[in-house]
Order: C-alpha cells, then structure tokens, then sequence
C-alpha cells in the first residue's frame, strides 16, 4: 500500500475516534501500533509497512465511490465481525431519508430496537421523535421524523445494554463513516457522549461538548444529551438545553 493510500485510511480511522490500530497477529501475538506515529511515517514519504516490520495490514476500505446506503446494507450483511452479533436478534442498520440534511447518531440499539431493527423505537426513540416534531413545529419548520436520517455508532445490541467496546466502535465505525459520506448532511447530531466522542475523537464527557458545534471530516457536528439520559426524572435542566440544543440545530438546517 503507498504511504498517501495508507495516510487516508488512518485518517478515516482518527475521523471516527479510533486511535489505535490493530494488527493481524504475525506468529500467533496481536501487535498494536499507534495510528498517529504510523501517518507520521507516511507523511513523511517512508513506507510504514516496513517501519513497523510487519506483512500486509489489512484494513477495511474507505468508503467506494459512488456508495449508497443499500450497498452498505449489503456489505455489512449477516456480520459476524465482532462480539455483538452473539447476543443480537437483528442488525440496526439505520432509518430514515437517504438525502437527509440531518442525521442523528446514537449509541447502540436497546432491546425495543433489536427487536424490530430499527434504530430510536423504544422509550427513549419516542421522545426524540418527540423531541424533533415538537420541537421543529414550534420553530415554525415542517419536520416529521422521516425526513431525517437516524443510526448508531454500533449496530448490534451491546448485552445488557452496555457502552459498545473501543473495538467494537471500531470495526461497525466502518459502516458509519460510509452511512454519513453517502448521505452528506448538512449537520449531524450526536446525541450522549458516546456518539460524540466517537464521531469527533474528543475525551470529554457529554456536558463539556453539549450546545457546541464540533466537526466530521467538515460536516458540524452539534453534540446533545442522549434521550435516555432525559428519561430520567430529575434531569430537568438537562431537557431544557437538549431542546435548546436542537433548536440550534435546525435552525442552522433547515432555515
Ligand atoms: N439508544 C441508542 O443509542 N440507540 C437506539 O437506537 C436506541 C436507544
């Protein structure tokens, strides 16, 4: 692979907040090298294949020209990829309008959306879908929940509705990064920590990055509360700038 073909790739990685890369183990020993150091060689023109002394990386792809939400579906067909995909019922692949100038990024699917695979169903999907109608209606903006894209960092249920593993944002961030350059909104929102760290590579918890903008690879990024966090009864404060938080949002979209 050639340095700058090699620098792309670890850049997707960095854009979807992996900052390790993990080696096919050589004689039997896993190898992990840091994708910083490793564009570092490849920016300065060596071949970081031989700088680390290993045979052929192998890496997921970029996502293929001319890509489409239908062939993503496809390729991530009935994967096997990661731990997940024990315990799941169903892949939740996304939803929604594959020309959407927003897109909502959550964390991992629940029970609710294991079950009917579709991403946001459960308690928690009723008040966002609450949330955008209601809110878009007051802001005087027509807005139904299929007008937007909606999806998860990870697409198999986590068992018991755990935070997904480092690794296992990483091998499904694949196929966000692909969801997210087909569509190409004009904003996504990154709802709970989670979804933002991993879309922006940031450490911070929720409340630093909340009500801000932030980018991936040039599309702003608003970061919000999760709405399972806002089930919760005494998060009122947190409610009030959750809308506060997609009232910036939409309005940047959609006026
Ligand atoms: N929580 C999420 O992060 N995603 C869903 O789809 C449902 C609940």
């Amino acid at each position: 692979m050639k340095p700058d073909e090699l620098r792309r790739r670890l850049e997707f990685y960095q854009d979807i907040g992996m900052t390790t890369v993990y080696r096919r183990p050589a004689a039997g020993q896993a190898v992990e090298t840091k994708a910083v150091e490793t564009i570092a060689a490849a920016d300065a023109g060596a071949s970081p294949v031989a700088a680390v002394d290993q045979p052929t990386v192998s890496l997921p792809p970029l996502a293929p020209a001319g890509d489409t939400l239908p062939r993503i579906q496809e390729d991530i067909g009935d994967c096997h990829r990661c731990r997940l995909h024990e315990g799941r019922n169903k892949i939740v692949f996304g939803v929604g309008n594959e020309h959407a100038p927003l897109v909502f990024v959550g964390e991992g699917p629940g029970a609710d959306e294991d079950a009917q695979g579709i991403p946001f169903v459960g308690r928690a999907g009723q008040l966002l879908t609450q949330m955008i109608e209601g809110t878009a209606k007051k802001e005087g903006i027509a807005l139904r929940r299929e007008d937007v894209y909606i999806c998860n960092v990870v697409k198999c249920r986590p068992p018991g509705n755990r935070t997904p593993e480092p690794d296992e944002m990483e091998i499904c961030g694949q196929f966000l990064y692909r969801q997210l350059s087909a569509i190409a909104p004009k904003a996504i929102c990154a709802l709970g920590g989670t979804a933002a760290r991993a879309l922006t590579g940031r450490k911070e918890g929720v409340t630093k990055m909340r009500g801000r903008w932030l980018e991936w690879r040039n599309i702003p990024v608003m970061v919000s509360y999760h709405p399972s966090y806002l089930l919760r009864p005494y998060n009122q404060d947190a409610k009030r700038e959750a809308w506060e938080d997609l009232k910036k949002v939409l309005h940047f979209v959609y006026d």
